[in-house]
């Protein structure tokens, strides 16, 4: 047996053996797997010209390099199993309906509204919301928690359905991509007007590659030239056949507007769930479910909407979603009445979370808030290391032309996001026509007015796409996950500038010499006015750090309102000060910049020299 010996120390040889990491592991991980000195694998990457250090996480491919060299087999865990594996250490098994074939009761349907913009799919949303008769009875006020359930009547029995309320493929996507299974049946509505669009092709291919059955919901027979049968006749071609004309799919003609037919389509919906799908769950275990949505209230915290997927949630449970955890401290429905407990396919908004978590992350009930607090924990920590090693393989548009030369990109996508629709149209306009080469093609997957969003950011990741803002800044938890996941989000201001960057990048020319780094940021609280400096913007400081003599930029709404300011003067108390950091109060001017307003952010950058890849 030979053995490796760097430096004097003997390393162990594996001779095929197997060793499992995940992905973003250390060297140090691998060591501890193998029962070697860290410092020596270090040593042997080094011989093999990668400079890494012992606790860096490093990428997929260095730690197959390293296993190679050293004769072990490297299994490299997906973040799935992983997840399964910590659970099981829990003695939980997500996705399981624990109990057996005579525990199993009826569950509802849940169904995700798909089509083409501009099709109908809010107000459809609407118009089911409007006929239920529970919600009517109730007297509540109805709202959006992301998801609600209604009642209808079918052959004498009365039906539930819940619907998500987010409309379009998007959110199904983002949640699919993050490998959660949200939805029973899909309603792809199309219009009749117009029939089927790009949006509608590229739902109904979502929905079957997720194996979601699909309901046809056609649209606005009210209007003037509407023809439901052409529709009919269209969907054939992607293997939609309605039940007329010999095929399996259901179709109803519907007037979301007018109200028209919907009692048809909601009994559509459970016809086809009866007819193709065995929906039910044991009611009697430990809840499990996913998160649909979650956001921050400024009185009551981290706020999740969570279905209820299996097992019945209870208020005083002890619940893990994501990396958030927490006990449910209370739950409200869709009409605002509060709920002591919610069964299988019940979405709650529920109050206790610790943080937010995501939507699309799983939620299990525990028996203790200890195991909570643990698996949440593991999560967050396997999920910062994942980060890092994952930002190697994102897009950038550094190394784009590098991954079109070799072949690993055919295609730039993009997502443009800026404050006013002329400018986004117009830099779509101008980026379409750019003339990139045959090699690759530049393809706009989205783009819209307003802040850079998280979902935004979720799309970007799930199809490689580079992020551009034209005047406006991703802010908050859409930054954050940018950070994280490795996404390229690029800030210009300049319509030229912006093409001329992306026209070199594809030409393999962009070599960018200084990067922005963020530092910080601070919201405005009060405003001080002074015959001395001007204004003074009372500040707290939200996150990183405001140093003097810093470049900074004015934000108000998410949109950029003034840039290359300078902060001239900073201020803890009466003191100058040199910094001040995450979450302290100081006093901020501008140099001769005065138009400043309470809630305004000042973002804070350096300008550093690049490491050229
Ligand atoms: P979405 O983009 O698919 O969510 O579409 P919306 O629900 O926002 O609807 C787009 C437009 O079509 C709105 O102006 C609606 O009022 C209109 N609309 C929706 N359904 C109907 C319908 O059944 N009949 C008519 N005439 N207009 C409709």
């Amino acid at each position: 047996m030979q053995a490796p010996s760097v430096g004097g120390v003997m390393l162990p040889r594996g001779n095929g053996q197997t060793v499992r990491l995940s992905s973003g592991a250390s060297l140090m991980d691998f060591a501890e797997k193998i029962n070697a000195n860290p410092a020596a694998l270090v040593s042997v990457m080094f011989n093999l010209g990668e400079m890494v250090t012992a606790t860096q996480s490093v990428s997929d491919a260095t730690l197959q390099l390293l296993a190679d060299e050293m004769g072990f087999q490297l299994e490299i865990v997906s973040r799935d199993d992983e997840d399964r594996e910590l659970l099981e250490s829990f003695d939980i098994d997500f996705g399981a309906n624990e109990g057996d074939e005579d525990q199993l009761a009826p569950r509802p349907p849940v169904v995700t509204v798909m089509g083409h913009v501009d099709h109908g799919k809010t107000r459809l949303l609407d118009a089911i919301r409007k006929s239920n008769v529970v919600a009517g009875e109730a007297g509540g006020i109805t709202q959006h928690i992301g998801a609600y359930q209604v009642v209808t009547e079918v052959n004498g029995e009365q039906r539930p359905i819940t619907f998500l309320d987010t409309p379009g493929h998007e959110a199904f996507s983002a949640m699919r991509a993050r490998g959660a299974k949200s939805t029973d049946i899909a309603i792809l509505v199309v219009a009749a007007n117009d029939g089927v669009m790009p949006q509608t092709v590229e739902a109904l291919n979502h929905a079957k590659a997720a194996g979601v059955p699909i309901v046809v919901a056609v649209n606005k027979i009210d209007v003037e030239g509407a023809d439901p049968t052409k529709v009919r006749g269209q969907l054939t071609e992607f293997g939609l056949v309605a039940e007329e004309y010999g095929g399996d799919t259901m179709f109803v003609d519907i007037s979301a507007r007018q109200g028209l037919n919907i009692e048809q389509l909601l009994e559509a919906v459970v016809l086809t769930a009866d007819a193709s799908l065995d929906l039910r769950a044991n009611p009697e275990q430990d809840a499990q479910g996913i998160a649909i949505e979650a956001h921050l209230d400024k009185g009551r915290g981290a706020m999740a909407t969570v279905l209820v997927q299996r097992g019945t949630l209870r208020v005083g449970d002890s619940i893990v979603v994501g990396d958030a955890y927490g006990r449910v401290r209370a739950m409200l429905d869709e009409n605002g009445n509060s709920l002591a407990e919610a069964g299988p396919s019940r979405p709650v908004l529920l109050l206790g979370l610790t943080s937010v978590p995501r939507a699309g992350d799983s939620f299990i009930v525990v028996d203790e808030d200890r195991t909570a607090r643990q698996i949440a924990e593991k999560r967050s920590a396997r999920d910062r290391n994942a980060a890092f090693a994952q930002r190697r393989v994102r897009v950038s548009l550094e190394d784009l032309d590098k991954a079109i030369a070799a072949g690993s990109i055919e295609q730039l996508n993009l997502i443009i996001k800026g404050d006013v629709s002329g400018s986004v149209e117009a830099l779509e306009d101008a980026l379409v026509k750019l003339d990139v080469g045959e090699e690759v093609e530049l393809r706009v997957l989205h783009r819209g007015v307003g802040a850079i969003t998280e979902s935004d950011v979720d799309l970007a990741m799930g199809s490689d796409a580079i992020i551009i803002g034209f005047n406006v800044r991703a802010e908050g938890r859409a930054r954050a996950a940018a950070d994280k996941e490795g996404v390229d989000v690029r800030y210009y201001s300049v319509i030229y500038q912006a093409i001329e960057e992306i026209e070199n990048a594809l030409k393999g020319k962009l070599k960018p010499e200084y990067e922005e780094v963020r530092l910080g940021a601070a919201e405005i609280r009060e405003v001080f006015r002074s015959s001395k400096f001007g204004n003074i913007a009372g500040v707290l400081v939200r996150d990183g750090i405001i140093r003097r003599n810093t470049k900074a930029r004015l934000l108000r709404d998410g949109k950029v309102v003034a840039e290359s300011l300078t902060i001239e003067g900073l201020r803890r108390f009466k003191d100058d000060a040199t910094e001040v950091r995450e979450g302290f109060e100081a006093g901020v001017t501008l140099g001769s910049f005065n138009d400043i307003k309470v809630d305004d952010i000042i973002e804070t950058y350096e300008m550093r020299e690049k490491p050229r890849a």
